[in-house]
């Protein structure tokens, strides 16, 4: 099957490298003839996304801090001068102090939980109205989660806080929308070793863990991801809204964890 995304437009947000979740959505959306703009935060990053964004032939790279809410409205005000409208936006993005990705959840601090929370949940709402505004017709909005959200995890702390709201926030956004023909979903993905994913303590064990203990007994990639949010994205997920739609080897469908290890 090809050309599912052709003729549609959309802002790809979050790819930091060529690991990056994001990377593999856009990959998976590219491939089926959408045309990408993608943001970027900061300079590095920006070096690193335009080689990316020039094998996929996106013409738009727009620096984006999420924090800095003049450059969420000034990426959007060039999105509309470029393209008047999009079809789509895909928010990877999430970020909390590694200092509190380890230890008691309790120790948070009232500083980074909100930090954590304006990255990592509320620049999706954001986000999401502004690329709503730009959505004359359907569209499909998505953003990234992780299972940390339903179920307490190591180390996964105010990430696992933020993402819950994140959730929740997925399906005000779907039903805020849904009258416009607007879809909003997430992905919930198992670890990937990302940029992001290194940032959490004893993440190598966590990721083996999923592994060993999943019913597909298999770690998923950024092309799984891709997959499935190209599914989200095109049209053939078009009934399809407010959903936390799982990609993890089934590790969120069981609750007793593969007992061969426990045998040996
Ligand atoms: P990544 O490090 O490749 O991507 C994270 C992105 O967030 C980076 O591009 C970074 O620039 C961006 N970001 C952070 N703060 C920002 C800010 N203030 N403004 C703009 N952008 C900012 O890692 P990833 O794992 O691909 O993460 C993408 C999303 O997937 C995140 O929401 C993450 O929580 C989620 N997720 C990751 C995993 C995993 O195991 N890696 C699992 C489930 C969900």
């Amino acid at each position: 099957m090809t050309g599912l995304m052709q003729g549609k437009r959309g802002l790809i947000m979050g790819v930091a490298n060529d690991h990056s979740i994001a990377w593999g959505i856009a990959q998976a959306v590219a491939a089926q003839g959408a045309e990408l703009a993608f943001s970027y935060q900061g300079e590095a990053f920006g070096r690193r996304v335009k080689p990316l964004a020039d094998s996929v032939n996106a013409k738009l790279l727009l620096p984006c801090d999420v924090e800095d809410l003049s450059t969420v409205d000034q990426m959007f005000e060039t999105i509309k001068a470029e393209w008047g409208e999009i079809d789509f936006l895909v928010h990877a993005i999430g970020f909390s102090d590694r200092n509190e990705l380890k230890g008691l959840y309790a120790d948070t601090s009232r500083d980074n939980f909100t930090r954590t929370m304006v990255i990592s949940c509320f620049s999706f709402t954001e986000v999401a109205k502004r690329a709503a505004a730009l959505m004359s017709g359907e569209g499909s909005l998505l953003t990234l989660t992780y299972g940390g959200a339903t179920r307490s995890m190591p180390n996964y702390n105010v990430m696992g806080v933020a993402k819950a709201a994140l959730e929740a926030s997925v399906r005000y956004l779907a039903a805020d929308y849904g009258p416009r023909g607007i879809r909003v979903n997430a992905i919930s993905a198992g670890p990937v070793r990302t940029l992001a994913g290194a940032g959490i303590a004893d993440a190598r064990a966590m990721f083996a863990w999923q592994q060993r203990n999943s019913p597909l007994r298999r770690s998923v990639t950024i092309e799984d991801v891709g997959n499935s949010g190209l599914y989200l994205l095109s049209d053939l997920s078009r009934s399809v809204t407010g959903e936390i739609h799982f990609v993890d080897s089934g590790y969120s469908t069981t609750s007793m964890p593969c007992l061969e290890q426990l045998k040996q």
